[in-house]
C-alpha cells in the first residue's frame, strides 16, 4: 500500500534515530500524497531514506507520532505485537488477574510504542482513551488486537475519548461500547481493596491508576492517623489510608458525583464509620482546617495543560502547598503531587519548597515519588515521565 509521506529537512532525523516518537511540523520539508489528519504516513529523510511510519495530524506542532521505526509496512501485526508486549509487562507485574490487584494501565501511549493511545484495564474491562485522530481511526484494529491477545479474559472494550478529542481536535465524538458488555457496576481490586470504577460518567477512564504505588505508601504511614485526602476523586488514597489503620479519613473534592462513588467505595470495604466526604474547594478548606490532620494528600488535577501555562502552574503549586503547610501540626506528613507534564520534577520540587518557605515551615524530604511500572517511559521519550510527588515531614 502506498502511504502518503513527509520528507524531513536536512539533519532533522537525529531525534527519530534516538527513537523519539514525535516529528514536529518545523522539521518537515515537504508533504506528499495529500495527507489528512488521522492518516498513516511514512517519514523519509532529506536524502530519501525511509525512517518508519506513524499517524499524521495537520496543523499541530506534533505533526507525526511514530508507530514503527523500521522498514515494516503497516499491518494488523503491529497492533497485535505491541498490545501483546504491553500485556506481558502487566502480567509480569501481577496486575492483570492478581489476587490483590486486577486493575492497571494496559497501554501507556509512547511508553508502550503506541503514541496517542491510553488503555486502562479494570478486571476484564478495557477503557480506551485515544488522543489522536490516527488512533481514533485504528479503533477497530485495536479492539480486534485486544480480543486476540486477551481472549477469554476480555469482557468489554469501551471508548472514552470524547473529552480528549473535543479538547485537542475540532471534532464531535461520542463515547460508547466498542465490544462486549459492561458489568454494572464496573468493579476492580487494588491492593485487596474493591473499587467501583465510574467508566461512563467519571473522569478520564474512570479511575486514577497512576497512584497505585503511592497509595500503598500512604497506607504504610496512616496507622492511628487523621488523614485528609484533598482532590480525592473516588477515594483511592482514602481507602488505602483506612486499610492502613487510619482512625479517621476525610475525602475532599469539588465533585459531588466523585464523592458519592467514594462513599460507596468506603462502604464496600467496610470503612464507612471512619470515613467522611467533604464537598468543598481545596484551597478554601485547607486555609481553615489543615491544622486538624496528621497526614495530608494533595493530588490536584493538572494545573498546566500545556507548556505555555507552566509559570502559572508553578505559582499554583506553591500557593496550594503553602496553604496546607501553614497550619499542619508538628511532624505532620504531606504527600504532594503534580501530574502536569509541562512541570518537571525539579520545577515542582522548587515550587513546593518555595511554598514551605512562604508558610514559614522547615521540611524534610522523606521520599521522591513517581508513576508506577505500568506507566512506563520509553527510553527515547523522557517526556513520558509526568507524575512526580514528594513525601514531606514538617517541623
Ligand atoms: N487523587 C485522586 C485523583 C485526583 S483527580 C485519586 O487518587 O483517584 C483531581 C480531582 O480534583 C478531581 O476529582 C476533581 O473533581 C477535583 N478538583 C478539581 N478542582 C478542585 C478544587 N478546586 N477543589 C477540590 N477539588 C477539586
Amino acid at each position: 500500500m502506498e502511504l502518503p509521506y513527509v520528507i524531513l529537512k536536512p539533519q532533522k532525523e537525529s531525534a527519530l534515530k534516538r527513537r523519539h516518537p514525535w516529528v514536529f511540523s518545523g522539521a518537515i520539508q515537504s508533504r506528499h500524497g495529500k495527507p489528512k489528519s488521522g492518516d498513516r504516513i511514512a517519514v523519509r529523510t532529506a536524502s530519501g531514506d525511509w525512517m518508519g511510519w506513524g499517524h499524521y495530524t495537520k496543523g499541530q506542532s506534533i505533526a507525526v507520532r511514530m508507530v514503527e521505526f523500521t522498514g515494516q509496512a503497516p499491518s494488523q501485526n503491529v497492533w497485535i505485537n505491541r498490545i501483546a508486549d504491553a500485556v506481558a509487562l502487566r502480567e509480569t507485574l501481577g496486575l492483570i488477574e492478581g489476587e490483590h490487584t486486577n486493575a492497571c494501565r494496559l497501554v501507556h501511549g509512547e511508553g508502550d510504542g503506541l503514541p496517542g493511545l491510553i488503555a486502562d484495564w479494570y478486571d476484564g474491562v478495557v477503557v480506551l482513551q485515544v488522543h489522536t485522530l490516527g488512533m481514533l481511526k485504528e479503533r477497530e484494529h485495536l479492539t480486534e488486537a485486544l480480543r486476540h491477545v486477551l481472549g477469554e479474559r476480555l469482557k468489554a472494550v469501551y471508548d472514552k475519548s470524547a473529552a480528549v478529542l473535543e479538547r485537542h481536535h475540532d471534532i464531535e465524538h461520542a463515547d460508547g461500547l466498542l465490544w462486549g458488555e459492561l458489568p454494572a457496576p464496573v468493579l476492580a481490586k487494588e491492593h485487596g481493596h474493591r473499587f467501583e470504577i465510574d467508566v461512563e460518567q467519571g473522569q478520564k477512564t474512570g479511575f486514577f491508576l497512576d497512584q497505585r504505588d503511592n497509595r500503598a505508601l500512604v497506607g504504610q504511614f496512616a496507622n492511628h492517623k487523621r488523614v485528609l485526602n484533598v482532590f480525592s476523586y473516588t477515594g483511592g488514597f482514602s481507602i488505602a489510608a483506612l486499610g492502613g489503620g487510619a482512625t479517621e479519613v476525610h475525602s475532599l473534592d469539588s465533585s459531588r458525583r466523585a464523592l458519592d462513588v467514594g462513599d460507596r467505595n468506603a462502604e464496600r470495604n467496610g470503612f464507612s464509620k471512619q470515613h467522611l466526604s467533604i464537598e468543598a474547594d481545596a484551597l478554601e478548606y485547607l486555609r481553615q482546617h489543615a491544622a486538624d490532620y496528621d497526614v495530608v494528600v494533595l493530588d490536584p488535577p493538572a494545573f498546566a495543560k500545556g507548556i505555555h501555562a507552566k509559570d502559572a502552574a508553578i505559582q499554583a503549586y506553591k500557593r496550594l502547598n503553602a496553604s496546607a503547610m501553614r497550619s499542619m501540626p508538628k511532624h505532620a506528613l504531606l504527600f504532594t503531587f503534580s501530574c502536569s507534564q509541562a512541570v518537571d520534577e525539579q520545577a515542582f520540587t522548587r515550587a513546593v519548597l518555595a511554598g514551605a518557605l512562604s508558610a514559614q515551615r522547615t521540611v524534610q524530604i522523606l521520599k521522591r515519588l513517581h508513576q508506577p511500572a505500568d506507566h512506563p517511559v520509553a527510553g527515547g521519550h523522557p517526556e513520558g515521565a509526568y507524575l512526580k510527588g514528594l513525601l514531606l515531614r514538617l517541623d
